[in-house]
Order: structure tokens, then C-alpha cells, then sequence
């Protein structure tokens, strides 16, 4: 096992980024289809895993031009870290810090990368590891709910009965899908988010009608209402962000709406100097989402929620006030007292800020990699990254058989949109992925078929290493390669 690792993270820079098909064929055509009756036992097991089954895994998705989807890779320090988390399997859920240090790493977690996007940790009192951005968003929906209704009828408790007959609307401009799904979750209803965006502007942002937004805030008002605004950083298609914050803060504290910022990659911009006049305001937001797994490169599956409002979060996730919890699940440090333990005593049991009771400790690879690489170590990568994705920019929108389309015809983030000028989105995306170099994820833009590369993994890089290709060189060739015959 040890050596197929060692073998597996060696390769990893010049492996394709998908499974190939013959060795996907053969794992597919390998799968039992029954349980067995006498187990195989580990090792012929673990030889069928290493053998067959890691085949017909995507063999690159972790390395350096996977550019499919937002992905990102694994720090090697995340990768030692995620070990130790399996190792010594540590149940996150009731904070008992007598007897392991979990909650309280995970707590520290949490105010480092809060550092990290220079957003004040006494602000976001209410924080959380979750499994995704999705999660986060459902994270984000939910204390909206229950704040926002609760503002439009003082001392009403969703959490507690219900919605009761009470609507609540969530207004957003291009929002992620996973903002859609968890409406359906919470009980909002998808057909209650409502896009109030206006055409995309020449800076790649994605702006709200201001005007539409304030009438359906007054009707939410006139209707009883509860109101959540959700803009976005960082739009998976274009690395768009929505402008004008203040003012959207300024009608959210008028019509008591929740501001939820989903930033899963774009509050990374934090760390990209001649980007700040986009993020400046992350900090108005009620709650915001970011995820680990892509930018932050550790392993899936990881994000964090983070919010003003302290007492929101337990109003939802913890113990019914009128109940209380079970005995079983009390955090406390039975007794023991030491000043570093007494400091530690109020972080409140995860179980009952999160979705989860039984969690992984997944802050721990969080933790190493904002210990290993510091500020100036994430802003490289970051920096480095959305180089990349500009340098790949400029060469698509000079090619003259390419078409960028990032608004502005240029990239700010992370994410390059395209399309071939004489050539069908679907057989260029099928051309530049049949490769087997680079891999990148189709996407519709203005009504046509696209093509979209986003850049988050800390291997890619501009220069070549010894006398192998560069991933820039790497793209352009695969690039090139596609449109020769069109
Ligand atoms: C990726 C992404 C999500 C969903 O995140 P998961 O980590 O896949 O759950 C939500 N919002 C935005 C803006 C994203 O980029």
C-alpha cells in the first residue's frame, strides 16, 4: 500500500487527468456483483483495489491540469494530515476537551482561516467545519430562515414550529446551484429564489437589479415575508463577483433581510492584490460559505460557514429550547481545570452548530496547511494560480481561432470561458479532454455551448520543471491541436 502511494504521488504531475478507458472498461467489467458469502480477506482486497478498482479512478484529478469543475489538489501537509484523521478517527461532535483536543482545533481552525481572508474573528462568532460549500449554503438558508422570519414577526421560532404558513424569498443574481438545492432542503422552495441579476457587466460581475431587488423586498414586507439576499463571490462560469455590496447591506438592514455571501472559491480573491475593490465588503455579510476543497487544496471532503449572528446557528442546529438536549451528548471537562483548558471551556459542541452529530475531523488538514504555508505561502499559490488562468486568457483571446468569453475579454479570477469560433463546443470539449493532458468541464454561456478551464490546484505551474513541458505549454499544445483543421 505504502509503495502504491509513493507511486501514485511521484506520477501524479504527468498522469492524464481521467481514468483510461481500457483500465475503466476492466474495473467496470471487475465489480462483483453480490456480496461475497466468505469474505476475500485484506490483502487479496487490497490487491483488487490497487490492481483493478484505482484504474478506473480519474488518475489525475488531483494533479496539475484537472481544470474540470472548481478542483482542487491535496498539499502534501494536508495529505499527512488526513492520515493522522483516519489514524486516530476522532468523533467532532460534543466538545470534551479533557479528554481530546478536536473542538478546539477545529475552533483555532476556523479563526486562522478567518485571518486568511482578513475578516475579523470577533465579527463571525457563529462558525463550523461542513462537508461542502453545498453544505455551508444549506447552513447559510437555514439561520436565514430563522432569523428573517423572526424579524418580520418578532419571537416567531421556525426551528421551533415550523414555518407556520410564514414565506421567505431568497433574492440572487447567477447564484450557484447548490444555493437552488438548498432552498428545496429547508423548506423555502425553489421556486422562492428569485433572480433578480442583470445582465453580466463589462467587469465579469454579477450585478443585482437594485431597483427590482427594493419592490420585491417590500412586497416580502407587505406579505410578512422572511428576506435572505445571496450574493455571489466568485461565479463558477466567470469568477464574477456582485458589486455594490454596501448598498445591498444598506437595503438588507431597511427590509431586515440575511445577506449571505457564497464565496466557495471567490473569497479567495482576498489574497490577489489588484482584486480587493471586489471583495473589500465580505465582511458585511450576515453569513458566508467558503470552501476548502478547492482553493484551499486538502482533501475532500471540506468547507466552513461563518456568521454574525452567535445564537442563530444553535437556534437551529442545537436542542429544542424546550426540551434540551440529551444527557448523553453534554460537553463539559469533567473537572479537570488548567488555564489553557479553562480558556477553551465555551467553544460549543460542533453537534450543535452543524448538520452532522458524528463528524469527521476534517479541520485537521486545514489546520497543517494554514500551519505550513502561512499567508504569504496561500497567497503565492493563489496569486500563481490566477496568473495562469490570465496568461491562458490573453493567449484564447489573441488566437484567432478562439473566442474568450469572460466579460471584458479578460480573466480576473481563476476561471477562462471559451469557445472555438468554427467549432462545436461539445466536439471542442471532447477533442481537448480526449487528450488525455489537460481536462476541462463544459458549460452554457449567452444561450451557447462553452468551454470553461478553472485553475485551483497548488502543482500547476507557468515554468517548466527541469527539461519537461510546462502546464502553460501543455495547454497551448492541446489548445493549438483542437482547431488545426477548422
Ligand atoms: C463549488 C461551489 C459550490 C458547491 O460546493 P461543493 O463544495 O461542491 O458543495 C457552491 N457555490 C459555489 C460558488 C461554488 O463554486
Amino acid at each position: 500500500m505504502d509503495a502504491h502511494i509513493r507511486a501514485h504521488v511521484d506520477a501524479l504531475p504527468n498522469l492524464p487527468p481521467i481514468a483510461d478507458p481500457a483500465k475503466l472498461r476492466t474495473a467496470l467489467e471487475s465489480l462483483p456483483t453480490s456480496l461475497p458469502e466468505h469474505g476475500w480477506g485484506d490483502s487479496r482486497t487490497l490487491e483488487y483495489l490497487t490492481g483493478s478498482i484505482a484504474g478506473g479512478l480519474a488518475q489525475g484529478q488531483a494533479g496539475p491540469r484537472y481544470w474540470g469543475f472548481v478542483t482542487g489538489g491535496v498539499l502534501p501537509i494536508a495529505q499527512a494530515a488526513d492520515n493522522l484523521v483516519t489514524l486516530y478517527d476522532q468523533n467532532v461532535q460534543v466538545h470534551l476537551p479533557s479528554q481530546s483536543i478536536s473542538t478546539v482545533i477545529e475552533s483555532r481552525t476556523l479563526e486562522l482561516l478567518l485571518s486568511l481572508l482578513s475578516l475579523n474573528p470577533t465579527n463571525f462568532p457563529g462558525r463550523t467545519f461542513t462537508t461542502g460549500a453545498t453544505a455551508s449554503n444549506i447552513l447559510g438558508l437555514a439561520c436565514g430562515r430563522q432569523w428573517a422570519i423572526a424579524k418580520a414577526h418578532p419571537g416567531y421560532d421556525v426551528a421551533e414550529d415550523g414555518f407556520g404558513g410564514f414565506g421567505c424569498k431568497v433574492l440572487v443574481a447567477k447564484t450557484h446551484a447548490s444555493l437552488i438545492k438548498a432552498a428545496s432542503l429547508v423548506g423555502i422552495g425553489r421556486k422562492n429564489v428569485i433572480e433578480c441579476g442583470v445582465k453580466v457587466d463589462q467587469d465579469g460581475g454579477l450585478p443585482f437589479d437594485l431597483q427590482k431587488m427594493e419592490l420585491l423586498m417590500q412586497e416580502c414586507k407587505q406579505r410578512g415575508d422572511g428576506i435572505i439576499v445571496s450574493p455571489g463571490f466568485g461565479e463558477v462560469n466567470t469568477g464574477g463577483f456582485t458589486p455594490e455590496i454596501p448598498k445591498i447591506r444598506a437595503l438588507c438592514d431597511k427590509y431586515g433581510a440575511w445577506m449571505h455571501i457564497d464565496g466557495a472559491f471567490g473569497a479567495f480573491a482576498k489574497l490577489v492584490p489588484d482584486l480587493q475593490s471586489y471583495v473589500e465588503h465580505l465582511d458585511l455579510a450576515d453569513s458566508i460559505t467558503v470552501d476548502a476543497h478547492k482553493w484551499l487544496n486538502v482533501p475532500y471532503d471540506s468547507a466552513a460557514f461563518f456568521t454574525r449572528h452567535v445564537n442563530v446557528l444553535p437556534s437551529v442546529f442545537g436542542p429544542s429550547p424546550s426540551t434540551g438536549g440529551p444527557a448523553y451528548l453534554a460537553a463539559g471537562s469533567a473537572g479537570a481545570t488548567y488555564p489553557a483548558l479553562d480558556a477553551v471551556l465555551s467553544i460549543p459542541s460542533p453537534l450543535n452548530v452543524n448538520i452532522e452529530n458524528s463528524r469527521r475531523f476534517r479541520a485537521l488538514p486545514v489546520f497543517a496547511a494554514l500551519l505550513s504555508l502561512g499567508r504569504e505561502g496561500y497567497a503565492e499559490l493563489i496569486q500563481r494560480n490566477v496568473g495562469f488562468a490570465r496568461v491562458l486568457g490573453k493567449y484564447i483571446s489573441t488566437h484567432g481561432s478562439y473566442e474568450l468569453l469572460n466579460p471584458g475579454n479578460q480573466v480576473a479570477l481563476n476561471i477562462v470561458l471559451f469557445r472555438a469560433k468554427n467549432l462545436d463546443s461539445g466536439e471542442l470539449l471532447r477533442r481537448i479532454n480526449a487528450s488525455g493532458k489537460i481536462y476541462a468541464s463544459p458549460t452554457s454561456w449567452a444561450g451557447q455551448g462553452a468551454v470553461r478551464i478553472a485553475v485551483s490546484n497548488w502543482m500547476t505551474k507557468m515554468e517548466a520543471i527541469g527539461d519537461g513541458k510546462s502546464d502553460l505549454d501543455t495547454a497551448i499544445e492541446v489548445l493549438d491541436a483542437a482547431v488545426k483543421d477548422v
